[in-house]
């Protein structure tokens, strides 16, 4: 089969022929229809510190993605929840299931977490072989939604930890992909007003597609003041920080109302300062990290948001490329004119 292969401790990937994954009893193998592109991706091309430390090359990249199941272990066809031919994407983050954090419900924090393109061959390729625990059915999920839905599980994650989202304000700082599908995921919620901010008119763009009633550049826009004159001088009750950019956290902590709410999915390359008794402190606010997605509350959120048209997340995919043409999609990640890319890799 084909797969897009990171073959040694350099930039770029290959597309190489490798056998089709072999998989155990409990495990289905799926045969990829469509793959979403991240910034992890374009971490992993360019083989950055990050990158470097954590992969042990070979691997096969690609942790976002959808398609059809092939074939089952015995186990996980007597289990009679899965059948070939189903359409299915996959929770990427294999968990041991035995840690504490696995045994207390927050398998998301689980210690020996690995992910799929990075720790392990991932979807960049012809045939995947998944747990099939990890595995989510679609059921009338088109498939190049299901190919995103990882990122928008982080968004859903991240809008929805915390009070009610209903008739509560959201500022959305950072509209990359995640930050755009939060914007959608706050609407759908029932959020009374979603603010978005990015430097990137592009990204702006689609976040208003997404439902943002207001969007900042911190370039033009004084978004502080904007922001307390929004909400009647009081500041925002949710922050979702999609940034990970020091100026980030600090608008982020100030936006932020008394007792307020920051979520913070963006992450930061190195670290920074805070105020800690002025920003956090004395404001009483609530600050959460958050990881991946809760396995499996955030999944069964994000169908349902799905599945009844309350979320429309394809308005953020702005590119479509074959399998060969990874080159061109890191491309126009890397040069800031993409929202969500996909790669196509079957019908
Ligand atoms: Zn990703
Ligand atoms: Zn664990």
């Amino acid at each position: 089969m084909r797969a897009l292969v990171k073959t040694g401790p350099r930039p770029g990937m290959e597309l190489r022929e490798v056998p089709v994954p072999t998989f155990g009893p409990s495990d289905v193998l799926i045969r990829v229809k469509a793959a979403g592109v991240c910034g992890t991706d374009l971490h992993i091309w360019e083989w950055d510190s990050w990158a470097s430390n954590r992969l042990r090359p070979p691997v096969v990249i690609g942790h976002e993605f959808a398609g059809e199941i092939a074939d089952l272990g015995p186990q996980a066809a007597a289990e009679g929840l899965l059948k070939v031919g189903d359409k299915v994407t996959a929770e990427g983050h294999i968990i041991c299931g035995h840690c504490l954090q696995c045994r207390t419900g927050h398998g998301h924090l689980c210690t020996r977490t690995r992910i799929i393109g990075v720790d392990r061959d991932g979807a960049f390729a012809d045939y995947i072989a998944m747990p099939a625990t990890n595995v989510i059915p679609l059921e009338g999920i088109p498939v190049d939604i299901g190919a995103i839905m990882d990122p928008i599980g982080n968004a859903v994650h991240t809008v929805l930890e915390g009070d009610a989202v209903t008739g509560s304000t959201v500022f959305v700082l950072g509209c990359g992909p995640i930050g755009c599908f939060a914007c959608g995921v706050a609407k759908a919620a029932g959020a009374s007003l979603v603010v978005a901010s990015d430097y990137n008119d592009l990204r702006l763009g689609l976040a208003r597609k997404m439902g943002a009633d207001v969007t900042l550049n911190p370039g033009k826009d004084d978004v502080l003041s904007r922001i307390l004159e929004l909400t009647g001088g009081v500041g925002v009750d949710l922050i979702c920080e999609m940034s990970g950019h020091p100026a980030g956290h600090a608008q982020a902590f100030a936006a932020a109302r008394l007792g307020g709410r920051v979520n913070l999915l963006g992450t930061p390359s190195r670290s920074t300062e805070v105020d800690f008794a002025r920003d956090i402190i004395f404001k009483g606010l609530t600050l959460y990290g958050v990881t991946g997605r809760k396995m499996y509350s955030t999944w069964h959120q994000m169908t349902r948001f799905l599945r009844s048209g309350q979320l429309d997340p394809l308005p953020v995919v702005t590119h479509r490329f074959p399998l060969e043409g990874i080159a061109d999609a890191i491309a126009v990640i890397k040069e800031g004119s993409a929202g969500k890319v996909i790669l196509e890799i079957a019908q």
